[in-house]
């Protein structure tokens, strides 16, 4: 059989093809010359299946989609503390390259406008770095989420530097408030060259992906950035990551996203997948025009909103019953699925309204395939509170999920691996 993913995607590129509103980004004279034409979408799962249609191995430069993958290095290089004390985390509401800083304190408004992120590059590695090995501090990190080694397009490269009155002139305000201690003009060349990067497709997905991944790219394995930093990243692309458009953005399509002037834009779904696009005419807030409705196509089409409900945690307790009759007798509670805060109050529920009249009571997690920190010490709550009510109390775990129980004060559990063990 042939896969329905690939089939699916070309659909999707066919329907949005004859658009050709928008411009190319004029402001940066080599990316004028793309080709207008191009098309190209790509899936990464987070366990690293790809899949693509259209152009997924044309390179073209990343511009803006460095960002998020730079502000991750600031944040694990430098800590959290030190990044945020020199850029926010507010949504502008304004353009990508607006000259606007925090009143009083100078902190550009947030890591995806160009203020933020010329900040933020000089925020990658150790303070001592000179301004070529802070270059090769991003590209080798961008080249870590990407899996492969990406090098510096020295066209683009020049070509935006000749223009960058812009980006100079926000740097040197920045340098005033004391925000960039270095010289402004290094600092905007490091992040130009960082802009600059080629990339196709194919390597945004899997950027994208290792960020869906918590941090760990999918095929290398490699841990690229820590998972408090993917969450900080994930939340600032959800709410600042389309500039002015990100409200729109936000409700329409509902996944983390990032947007570059070269016509690439990024989208990760935690836990779920990488998604890349590339169609180099933009919109008026610098978006790709073609990439904006493929993404809200694959939203709606896929239901991979974010605020898109899951189904109600009801399903945890699959079977609440006994086995054996007599002092032996035991009461199951049979659970089953991924428990989260909501499933294990469901646990917890249905502990209670049992109050079982059984000495022995079981908890079988056979069917269970995760269970997150705060659900754990729930359960084990539960156990304690049994134990102190006078139950023998057992937790049927074969795979281990809950390691080395320990329920507390007064608690008792014994661990067997199927519910015949007992
Ligand atoms: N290098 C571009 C700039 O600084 C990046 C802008 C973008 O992709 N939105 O203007």
């Amino acid at each position: 059989m042939r896969s329905v993913i690939p089939d699916y995607l070309d659909e999707v590129l066919r329907h949005v093809e004859p658009d050709t509103g928008g411009e190319l980004a004029g402001y940066i004279p080599e990316l004028a010359a793309a080709d207008p034409e191009r098309l190209g979408a790509v899936f990464a799962t987070v366990d690293g299946e790809l899949y693509g249609a259209g152009d997924i191995d044309t390179e073209f430069t990343i511009q803006s989609i460095s960002k998020p993958f730079t502000y991750a290095l600031a944040l694990a290089d430098r800590g959290f503390g030190p990044v945020l004390a020199k850029v926010g985390v507010e949504p502008s509401g304004e353009a990508f390259n607006q000259i606007s800083l925090e009143p009083g304190t100078g902190r550009p408004l947030n890591p995806m406008i160009n203020a933020g992120a010329i900040t933020t590059h000089a925020l990658a590695g150790s303070a001592d770095l000179s301004p070529a090995e802070r270059v090769e501090r991003v590209v080798h990190g961008l080249s870590e989420f990407a899996g492969r080694r990406l090098r510096v397009d020295d066209a683009v490269c020049a070509s935006e530097m000749e223009h960058a009155h812009r980006n100079l002139a926000i740097a040197h305000m920045l340098r005033s408030h004391g925000i960039l201690t270095e010289d402004p003009s290094a600092v905007v060349e490091g992040y130009v060259r960082q802009c600059s990067v080629l990339v196709t497709a194919r390597d945004l997905a899997m950027m994208a992906a290792t960020l869906a991944n918590r941090g760990v790219n999918p095929r290398s394995g490699v841990r690229v950035a820590p998972e408090p930093v993917v969450r900080q990243v994930l939340s600032v692309m959800s709410t600042c990551g389309m500039y002015d458009a990100a409200g729109d953005w936000a409700t329409q399509v509902g996944i983390p996203a990032k947007s570059g002037v070269a016509g690439g834009l990024i989208g990760a779904l935690p836990g779920q997948i990488g998604i890349a696009t590339f169609s180099p005419r933009l919109d008026r807030h610098g978006n790709s025009v073609r990439g904006v409705s493929l993404f809200e196509r694959f939203s709606s089409d896929m239901g991979l909103h974010v605020m898109e409900v899951p189904a109600a945690a009801r399903a945890v307790v699959r079977s609440n019953h006994v086995v054996g009759a007599g002092p032996s007798a035991i009461r199951v509670l049979q659970l089953q699925g991924g428990i989260r805060f909501a499933g294990a109050e469901r646990i917890v529920r249905e502990a209670v309204d049992t109050a079982p009249p059984e000495a022995r009571v079981a908890l079988d997690l056979t069917m269970v395939y995760s269970i997150d920190d705060v659900a754990r010490r729930m359960l084990l709550e539960v156990v304690r509170r049994l134990t102190l009510d006078g139950h023998e109390v057992y937790l049927v775990d074969p795979e281990s999920l809950i390691p080395d129980p320990d329920p507390g004060d007064g608690g008792q559990v014994t661990v067997v691996s199927d519910v015949a063990a007992m």
